[in-house]
């Protein structure tokens, strides 16, 4: 059986306070069945790298494809792993639609990760409310595999969280249904099939990321092809207590 895993992206967010609510609700998980990773702002991962519980695992939110050098506001993976990381989440929708980060972009990024250190990677994908309206969803999100899968050798994979979040479902409360989820996280097993064994299709996690809460998470939780979560907004709330436990 696949490891629960869920992990928690602070976005932009941090304060004492924060750091506080969340810790409190971390030290509640120990006995969770699960990996459990929080990306903290970059600024802030040291705070949260010496004040965590140790059963918890540090990502980042996002870095660049070189150790070091001229790269203006850019951080190295490198350097991740020296303040803590064990984790990087790559290609979030937030990245992709602000920040213009395409998926030829995050191939180099994956590459490097990858090849050049002991990181693990989220690698985040998921389809727009237009995209899915027009009945685009699996071309999509096929695509979007393809083009990290293109750079992941077979012995990687157990380095890789897959994290389907469609866009519409980010920050807006309007979470997938269980059944939606599913869905895709369904078809893209059987697409990572095709593309590697199904050995790795039936080990790969692929974990589910919008508007997950409390009151979502266990039904979520109970399908099939639903490994986990990635949280945005409730990470930040003692609810993620709840979510670290849904499979529980
Ligand atoms: P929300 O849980 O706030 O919808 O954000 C999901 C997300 O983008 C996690 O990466």
């Amino acid at each position: 059986a696949r490891r629960f895993f869920v992990g928690g992206n602070w976005k932009m967010n941090y304060s004492q306070a924060i750091l506080e609510k969340v810790n409190d609700a971390l030290g509640k998980t120990k006995d969770a069945e699960a990996d459990i990773v929080c990306a903290p702002p970059a600024l802030f991962i040291k705070d949260f790298v010496s004040s965590k519980p140790s059963h918890v695992q540090v990502a980042a939110q996002n870095c660049y494809h070189a150790k070091e050098g001229a790269f203006t506001g850019e951080i190295s993976p490198e350097m991740l792993k020296e303040a803590g990381c064990t984790w990087v989440i790559l290609g979030h929708s937030e990245r992709r639609t602000l920040f213009n980060e395409d998926d030829e972009f995050l191939k180099k990024k994956i590459d490097y990760v990858l090849n050049k250190t002991d990181i693990n990677v989220i690698a985040c994908i998921g389809e727009t409310l237009q995209e899915r309206e027009s009945g685009k969803t699996n071309e999509v999100v096929e695509r979007q595999v393809k083009a990290y899968q293109e750079k992941i050798a077979n012995n990687q994979y157990d380095r890789i969280v897959i994290a389907y979040e469609p866009v519409w479902a980010i920050g807006t409360g309007k979470v997938a249904t269980p059944q939606q989820a599913q869905e895709v996280h369904d078809h893209l097993r059987k697409f990572i099939e095709k593309n590697t064994n199904g050995d790795i299709a039936k080990k790969v996690r692929i974990i589910y990321g919008g508007s997950v809460t409390g009151a979502s998470c266990k039904e979520l939780a109970q399908q099939a092809d639903i490994d986990g979560f990635l949280v945005g907004g409730a990470s930040l709330k003692p609810e993620f207590e709840q979510i670290c436990k849904a499979r529980q």
